[in-house]
């Protein structure tokens, strides 16, 4: 479908505020050509976001935002047309979904020493069987009126310093490539230069996940820094990665608005030649 081309949104099976089909409806309205759905270590807003786009004329390409560490770093993998019943890929997101939610029922006993907070009021913020963080708790403390909006929570009770943090159990980004190509899927890096140049991931670490297969690098994003970008156009041209942008769209959980970070049709094409474990959904 000709138009715009956004591969990364979020739906409330993660931490975006509108069901899949709200979110289809929202890409529709934006005039995008087409969409990924890319909820955090879920597939479970896959078949909601085809039904809504049947007809509607969007293209949609399944995906997901994988979690992986890599020491002390949250490693963001996008992934992109694999098989949602690969057993490896299933039984890891699973994990991971249940790591994050203990981990965020142990930040809440932490913030509810200090403040007016229950692990009810953050499971009022989320979906049931969804995938938990901290944007949920940054609702619930918004509703109890203790902050204004998710930013703001972010940048004071639920930032990693503020004491009430922890991390959460997640693959490496090495495994994390090894798994979604082996699901027949396309791994693509996410905002990889969020704190810049210096801290793009190390040039050594990407060519060990190029050897396992990573395809690309998720540069036009609004929060990979410029100085950032032109290091990560340097690592693309060399290694031959696919280009891409988005805008993370997170419905209202963010200022992020639909298209304003596109991919060109070129590297779609490639992404969609390569995937193998499920299909683009033509609506
Ligand atoms: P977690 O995965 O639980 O550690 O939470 C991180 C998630 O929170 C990321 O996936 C972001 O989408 C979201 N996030 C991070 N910073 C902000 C912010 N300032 N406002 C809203 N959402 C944010
Ligand atoms: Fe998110
Ligand atoms: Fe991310
Ligand atoms: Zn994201």
């Amino acid at each position: 479908m000709p138009g715009p081309i956004d591969l990364h949104t979020h739906s409330s099976v993660s931490d975006g505020t509108q069901t899949p089909a709200q979110l289809i409806a929202a890409a529709v309205d934006a005039g995008l050509g087409t969409v990924a759905i890319t909820d955090h270590d879920s597939t479970a807003g896959w078949s909601q976001s085809f039904t809504a786009a049947s007809d509607t004329g969007l293209t949609v390409i399944p995906g997901m935002e994988l979690s992986t560490n890599y020491g002390p770093a949250s490693v963001h993998m996008l992934a992109y047309l694999f098989d949602p019943d690969d057993a490896r890929i299933r039984a890891e997101t699973a994990r991971i979904r249940d790591g994050r939610l203990h981990r965020a029922e142990r930040i809440v006993e932490r913030i509810g020493v200090d403040y007016d907070l229950t692990w009810d009021d953050v499971l009022a913020q989320s979906v049931d069987g969804g995938t938990l963080g901290r944007p949920h708790i940054a609702d619930a403390l918004v509703a109890k009126g203790l902050v204004t909006d998710r930013s703001a929570a972010f940048e004071s009770i639920l930032h990693w310093k503020s004491g009430y943090y922890e991390k959460y159990y997640a693959p490496s980004p090495l495994e994390g490539t090894r798994m979604i190509v082996a699901a027949g899927g396309v791994p693509v890096l996410a905002h990889p230069a969020t704190h810049g140049r210096y801290r793009v991931i190390d040039e050594r670490v990407i060519a060990e996940l190029v050897d396992a297969g990573l395809f690309g690098l998720e540069i036009h994003h609004r929060d990979n820094t410029e100085d950032g970008k032109v290091r990560l156009y340097e690592l693309a041209a060399k290694y031959d990665l696919v280009v891409t942008g988005s805008s993370d769209y997170h419905g209202e959980g963010k200022p992020n608005v639909l298209g304003e970070n596109t991919t060109e049709p070129e590297a779609l094409e490639r992404i969609v030649a390569a995937g193998t474990g499920s299909r683009p959904f033509v609506g």
